[in-house]
């Protein structure tokens, strides 16, 4: 027991290596790839990003009669690997560097717009 005293009293006056989470929040890192959003003005329902996400958490589908789309993710089942971003010929996909809010029960992100024409993915 004596020879563990200077551990513990060591360990007792240093700096905890952890945070209070989430009353005490670190900055994230640069390119942190924390939330998924779709700017849904911007959208044209390609499916792209349905057809290469590894996740298989994207569901996007177009009603003709109305003109309109509707874009599905499930969050809980998003890995955020940005690869529906890279891909999005628009660039309405995009990452914020949020941490995501923690949540007891799945809600599925869901969004409606207008379908419009295709159009080139803008220089970067
Ligand atoms: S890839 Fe982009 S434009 Fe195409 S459906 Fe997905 S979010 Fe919309
Ligand atoms: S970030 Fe990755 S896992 Fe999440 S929706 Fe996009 S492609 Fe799918």
């Amino acid at each position: 027991m004596l020879n563990m005293t200077p551990t513990v009293l060591k360990n007792l006056l240093q700096k905890s290596s952890t945070r209070m989470y989430p009353i005490e929040k670190r900055e994230p890192f640069e390119r942190y790839r924390g939330e998924l959003f779709n700017n849904i003005d911007e959208c044209i329902f390609c499916k792209k990003c349905q057809i290469k996400c590894p996740s298989q958490c994207i569901t996007v589908t177009k009603d003709k009669d109305s003109g309109t789309g509707t874009w599905i993710c499930d969050p809980f089942a998003c890995v955020y690997c940005s690869i529906c971003v890279d891909h999005c010929p628009t660039n309405s996909l995009y990452m914020k560097p949020v941490h995501r809010a923690p949540s007891a029960e799945r809600e599925m992100m869901e969004q409606t717009g207008k379908v419009k024409p295709p159009k080139k993915k803008a220089k970067k």
